[in-house]
């Protein structure tokens, strides 16, 4: 029998949680969506059990800079036992939901099963690799800190086998790295690449020449970040150009080995390292199949986000597919969306509780950014087109204000100011070395 301090809740397959006379809210994730929503109950008369695989929130948005040497993966992450210490109704589990049992009003888990009141999934998303198992084996994707760290091994790795090489092709192969897909998360990471070779590659790699590494960017469409207006993509692309990336647009991927990406025209790139950004699909745990999933595996919800067909369970953020007359295929995959359903959904849980109306949710859009480069940024907002300086400044800003945590905004802001002054990077360690066929995802 488990120990545990709780005298009503030893059976051996179940979590131990006190009995209470206050719903039970069984929150999923603590990423955006799971997070905002606790925070949104914080010591109301409902009792909140949190469960989440890690131990930690990951700031999502800075992985690139993890995965570039830029900054220290610890300080994009909050241990949430840290964050949530002042929640007198709120208990946190590590552990993986693995299936959901709607009819006993339960989730199972890999430490036992717990019953819920209401059950909220806010599992995000994970690296959709089009059912490729090639790429899927031999690409990396970028979904969480230890997928970042595997980029970054792994290109340290190449970089160092590519300073000992005495065969030139070998050489630019092993140096050279291939991003599919421009949308943010492709476009950051090319144009931090852009970076690291101009500064940092000849003063670390005096064994290599910039010439040696080449770094594609490779996207289906006509235009790099898609959901931005015509002219901030094109000034995207003129950036990355004058960085010297290689932009191809309507080019697909078809297979990679871990040498040769191949092109569907019958062309073919030469590169070690291939960066998959190209696709993301709900993250769903067991026992919801069916019509209730959508292609993308996100799962569909009324505009309350409550799960089409059942009662009291509810899908927030990344997961949840919510189509409107505004967003027919859905809301943006963004933190925003996943911030503010969050909210309103802890609002309208309460307000079910008090038997008073919900209200439907309504996302309102402050806009949307990305950064290049230093000084070279690109932001929406408010329909106003921002470039150059002035978006740097504003997503630099957001950015920082945006982070969980004292510590985590001083260590990032300081790791910015001394890469602006240094032209330096601050963390190229091989902490723990990339094995390919131990690929996180
Ligand atoms: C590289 C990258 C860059 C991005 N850049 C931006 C940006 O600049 N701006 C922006 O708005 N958005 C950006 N996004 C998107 C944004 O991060 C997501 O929209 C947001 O994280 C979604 O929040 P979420 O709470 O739904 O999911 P997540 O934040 O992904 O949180 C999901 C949580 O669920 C947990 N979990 C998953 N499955 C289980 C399970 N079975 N059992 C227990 N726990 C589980 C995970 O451990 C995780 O903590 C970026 C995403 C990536 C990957």
């Amino acid at each position: 029998m488990k120990k545990c301090n709780h005298d009503n809740c030893c059976e051996h397959d179940r979590i131990c949680v006190p009995d209470t006379t206050l719903p039970r809210i069984v929150v999923v994730g603590g990423g955006f969506a799971g997070l905002s929503f606790v925070k949104q109950l914080k010591n109301m008369p409902v009792q909140l059990l949190l469960i989440d695989k890690g131990n930690h929130h990951q700031f999502l948005p800075l992985l690139y800079q993890v995965a570039t040497s830029g900054i220290e993966p610890d300080s994009i992450v909050f241990p949430f036992r840290k964050l949530l210490r002042n929640y007198d109704n709120l208990l946190y589990r590590m552990a993986e939901v693995t299936r959901i049992n709607s009819g006993e009003k339960q989730v199972e888990t890999n430490i036992g099963r717990v019953g819920y009141d209401f059950l909220v999934l806010a599992t995000g998303s994970t690296t959709n690799f089009f059912g490729n198992e090639n790429i899927a084996k031999y690409g990396l994707g970028l979904k969480s800190v230890p997928d970042a760290l595997d980029i970054r091994s792994h290109l340290l790795q190449n970089l160092e086998k590519a300073a000992i090489s005495c065969n030139h092709a070998e050489k630019e192969s092993l140096s050279s790295v291939v991003i599919v897909g421009g949308g943010p998360a492709g476009v950051e990471m090319a144009g931090a690449l852009a970076e690291f070779k101009k500064y940092v590659l000849p003063k670390d790699y005096p064994e290599l020449r910039s010439s040696n590494m080449n770094i594609y960017l490779i996207e289906a469409a006509a235009k790099l970040l898609q959901d931005m207006p015509v002219k901030l993509s094109a000034k995207t692309l003129t950036y990355l150009r004058d960085m010297d990336v290689d932009v191809l647009l309507k080019t697909r991927v078809e297979e990679y080995d871990g040498e040769i990406v191949k092109l569907h025209e019958g062309n073919a790139i030469n590169a070690s390292a291939l960066i998959w950004t190209a696709g993301i699909k709900g993250k769903v745990p067991g026992g919801l199949t069916g019509e209730i999933l959508n292609r993308q595996n996100r799962v569909r919800v009324d505009p309350t986000n409550r799960l089409i067909g059942f009662d009291n369970v509810f899908a927030i953020g990344d997961v949840g597919l919510m189509q409107t007359k505004k967003y027919p295929k859905g809301h943006p995959m963004v933190a925003q969306v996943a911030i503010q359903q969050g909210r309103q959904l802890a609002k309208n849980l309460l307000a079910t509780i008090k038997e008073k109306p919900v209200r439907n949710f309504e996302y309102k859009d402050k806009g949307s950014m990305a950064t290049i480069g230093k000084k070279k940024a690109v932001a929406n907002i408010n329909k106003l087109n921002i470039v150059g300086f002035a978006a740097w400044i504003i997503w630099s800003f957001v950015h920082l204000m945006s982070l969980v945590g004292a510590r985590n905004k001083f260590l990032i802001g300081l790791n910015w100011m001394w890469s602006y002054f240094s032209y330096d990077k601050g963390d190229r360690v091989i902490i723990r070395k990339f094995e390919p066929e131990q690929n996180s995802h």
